[in-house]
């Protein structure tokens, strides 16, 4: 098969260039067919264990038609909420020892962003997503240390719509509001003030959450109990606005100008992880809202993971190829049919 000739010609670049990543970590999560979709129709060729997605252009005939990505893992449709919270796990664990963790979910909408950030439901254990269990494990974590370590953790909880922040917890505070948890259900209680707040001026709450970018930040501070030395660390939860290009001809007004910041933020996100990721001097964390309100949270001593969201139908190709881009070229990793065809 064609693609197998790719992946191999490839690998040694991609060992090659796997130094650069340093602490950026990037999913692919390709979501399942839902019901009613025709199964056959579909770009994804090939996914390996290694994080490799091979995925076939439509259109196209031969040489052309296959495109490799390489991940630091590819989480198939079968995949359940546990096991992606799996490879997620030892992250959560550095936030206790001062580390910021910042967690993304990107994606055009539709391709199951909040389905692994948030899951489904929560009211249902295996449904829980990625916000639930890593805040559940944070919860633990604390717990099973507090006769050395004396913690503290604080959330808040804001939305991004059109380059302005807006808490969703509080209206009277012009920062947003900093809310102290014991435990996952005061952390659960506070998601659902939130997601109601969300919903205000939205016909429904997807209208919305499609072209907002939701910020969950965690901030934790622990005090040794001996030394009573202080250290902090956060982690940040990001439900991604949807990635899909808007075309000028397709939309006016309103819609026109909410794509324009959703395009401007996602882009000055992939340039501010890119320029980490190489390890430039500048980083460019001005340019947007979405990248000011991380500053302090991307960079130096801090993780990110992405979870870039994949549509499996033809239909998709397009935008499930832009969002593959865009994972490899913040990864640091582009590899690609071009560079196997010389
Ligand atoms: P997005 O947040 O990217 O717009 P959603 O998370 O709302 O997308 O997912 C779109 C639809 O697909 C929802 O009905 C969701 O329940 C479903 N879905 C997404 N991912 C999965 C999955 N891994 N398993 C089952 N259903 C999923």
């Amino acid at each position: 098969k064609n693609y197998q000739i790719i992946i191999e010609e490839n690998r040694r670049l991609y060992n090659e260039v796997q130094e650069l990543k340093g602490n950026i970590r990037v999913y692919c999560r390709i979501r399942p067919f839902l019901q009613g979709q025709n199964k056959k129709q579909t770009s994804i060729e090939y996914t390996g264990e290694n994080g490799e997605l091979v995925v076939a252009n439509p259109l196209k005939q031969g040489k052309d038609t296959y495109r490799l990505f390489k991940f630091n893992k590819v989480f198939g449709p079968e995949s359940t909420q546990e096991e992606v919270f799996l490879d997620t796990r030892p992250m959560i664990r550095s936030i206790l020892d001062g580390y910021n963790v910042c967690i993304f979910a990107y994606g055009q909408t539709g391709s199951g962003k909040t389905y692994t950030m948030s899951g489904p439901s929560i009211t249902s254990e295996e449904d829980r997503g990625v916000n639930y269990r890593a805040l559940n494990d944070l919860f633990h974590l604390t717990q099973s240390r507090q006769n050395s370590v004396m913690y503290e953790v604080g959330v808040q909880m804001v939305e991004i719509y059109n380059e302005q922040v807006r808490d969703l917890l509080s209206q009277d505070v012009p920062d947003a509001s900093m809310h102290s948890v014991r435990s996952t259900e005061d952390v659960l209680e506070l998601m659902n003030i939130g997601l109601m707040n969300r919903t205000v001026g939205a016909t429904t709450l997807n209208e919305k959450s499609s072209r907002s970018h939701s910020v969950l930040p965690v901030h934790v501070r622990g005090v040794d109990v001996k030394t009573e030395s202080v250290l902090r660390g956060s982690l940040h939860l990001v439900d991604l606005a949807g990635s899909e290009r808007v075309g000028r001809s397709e939309v006016t007004g309103e819609r026109l100008k909410e794509a324009q910041h959703i395009n401007k933020s996602l882009s000055a996100l992939g340039d501010v992880i890119f320029a980490l990721a190489h390890k430039n001097p500048h980083v460019p964390y001005r340019n947007s809202k979405l990248t000011q309100v991380l500053q302090n949270s991307l960079g130096g001593q801090a993780k990110t993971l992405m979870f870039v969201q994949i549509n499996p139908d033809e239909d998709s190709y397009a935008e499930t190829v832009s969002t593959l881009k865009f994972a490899e070229r913040v990864s640091g990793v582009e590899l690609g049919a071009a560079r196997s065809y010389k």
